[in-house]
């Protein structure tokens, strides 16, 4: 692994910054900004937007060439999603990270031809449906079944915590198909049409603002030619595409702009001086910056395991966990150096930096259980990574 990018990394990610700063500019944040949806952006904002990345070549870039991509390699995807992240655009989610990886790894020929121009054109949402309220962490319990009927399977059951569902053309579901057989082998896993008859989404409110949503599914209909993989393995098929998740939520743009907004807060003038200042703050922004640089090198890291062709496994979760517990620690910390009006959110005069820290504070609680809680991943890397014992 080479820890300095390339010239035309370089100008590409200088590309990218230069196309989010046209696209998303204070007006465009302080109009588009809306809490009660996911993301903070409006469903409708986020869907156009994909399509600009679309037009603009982005989303395909680190696809090969057989499938329509630009042929380059994994780190030009890992540059691009980065500055997505610090940039926080809307569009960065499973519909144009992780599900066209685990769809080129993972689908039928016919499942690639049939889906990935769409996604490349920036047209598809997606939601993926593995939690259910009796199976969360232990994703084998799912209970939604599938049931065989011809040429298609009938689903019937419900699904939890399914991010996006009310802007999702489809569904990238997992379900029980042989209930006799051991937990881990009765599974299958599925693309279902949002549009089919039987599903309905309800949605309920979340600390931090915004909706999120459950899906049922009442004998809903679906070919056979939508299964993914084989038939009662879907065990294999969730577990290479959570591996694929992972990997897409790790990326550090997020650390990296919480880290350089505390960094300029802390270097502002202000009556009784600078924070920055003081030795203690100056202590905990180093230990914050070496942080965030580690959570940086882990996310290019599997770049490049990807680039050369390998299929990171517990890499994944390792990444995942660094990011994640750093973006927990800079919301803590920056809570704690904005003062004691740092918990006023956003509408509030006196909300420091509009409240950002406070309502990110809130929101990253679930990172914390999200793709696997925290226990989970290290579960993970333990036993898949350092060969220890169960
Ligand atoms: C904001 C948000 C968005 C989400 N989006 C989606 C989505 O789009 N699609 C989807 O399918 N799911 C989604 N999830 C669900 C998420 O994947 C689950 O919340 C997660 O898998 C944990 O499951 P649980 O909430 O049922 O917790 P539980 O499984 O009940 O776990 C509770 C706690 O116990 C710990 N624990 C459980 N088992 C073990 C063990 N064996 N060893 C050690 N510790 C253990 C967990 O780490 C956790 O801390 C989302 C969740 C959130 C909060």
């Amino acid at each position: 692994m080479d820890l300095k990018f390339t010239a035309e990394e370089a100008a590409f990610r200088d590309e990218v910054r230069a196309f989010l700063r046209r696209e998303i500019t204070p007006a465009v944040w302080e109009a588009h900004r809306d809490l009660a949806e996911q993301g903070m952006w409006t469903a409708e904002f986020t869907k156009a937007f994909r399509r600009k990345l679309g037009a603009a070549g982005y989303i395909g870039m680190g696809w090969p060439k057989e499938y329509g991509g630009g042929g380059r390699s994994r780190v030009y995807q890992a540059i691009f999603w980065d500055e997505m992240e610090y940039h926080r655009a809307p569009g960065l989610d499973r519909a144009i990270t992780y599900i066209p990886n685990a769809l080129m790894a993972l689908g039928s020929e016919a499942q690639k031809a049939e889906f990935l121009p769409r996604i490349i054109r920036g047209e598809l949402s997606w939601f993926v449906g593995y939690s259910e309220p009796e199976a969360g962490s232990d994703l084998a319990n799912v209970k939604v079944r599938a049931v065989e009927d011809g040429d298609h399977f009938v689903v019937t059951g419900q699904k939890a915590f399914s991010s996006d569902a009310h802007m999702a053309d489809y569904g990238w579901v997992l379900t029980r198909s042989d209930s006799a057989s051991s937990k881990h082998r009765g599974l299958s896993m599925f693309i279902i049409d949002m549009k089919s008859p039987g599903i309905t989404i309800t949605k309920y409110p979340t600390l931090a603002g915004w909706t999120h949503h459950a899906v049922h599914f009442d004998q809903v209909r679906v070919p056979r030619s939508m299964l993914v993989g084989e038939v009662h393995q879907g065990w294999k098929t969730v577990m290479g595409a959570i591996d694929f998740e992972r990997a897409a939520l790790s990326s550090p743009g997020l650390v990296s702009y919480q880290f350089d907004r505390l960094l300029a807060w802390c270097t502002k003038e202000r009556e009784g001086g600078r924070l920055i200042d003081d030795p203690l703050v100056q202590d905990e922004l180093v230990r914050l910056a070496i942080e965030a640089e580690g959570a940086k090198v882990m996310s290019y890291w599997l770049a490049c395991l990807h680039a050369k062709g390998l299929r990171p496994q517990h890499e994944t979760s390792l990444a995942l966990l660094v990011k994640r517990e750093t973006a927990r620690r800079l919301d803590v910390s920056g809570l704690e150096l904005l003062g004691p009006f740092a918990p006023l959110r956003h509408g509030s005069p006196w909300a420091p930096l509009e409240g950002e820290v406070e309502v990110e504070y809130r929101d990253h609680l679930y990172f914390q259980f999200a793709a696997g809680g925290f226990d989970i991943t290290r579960n993970v890397v333990a036993t898949r990574g350092l060969g220890l014992p169960r």
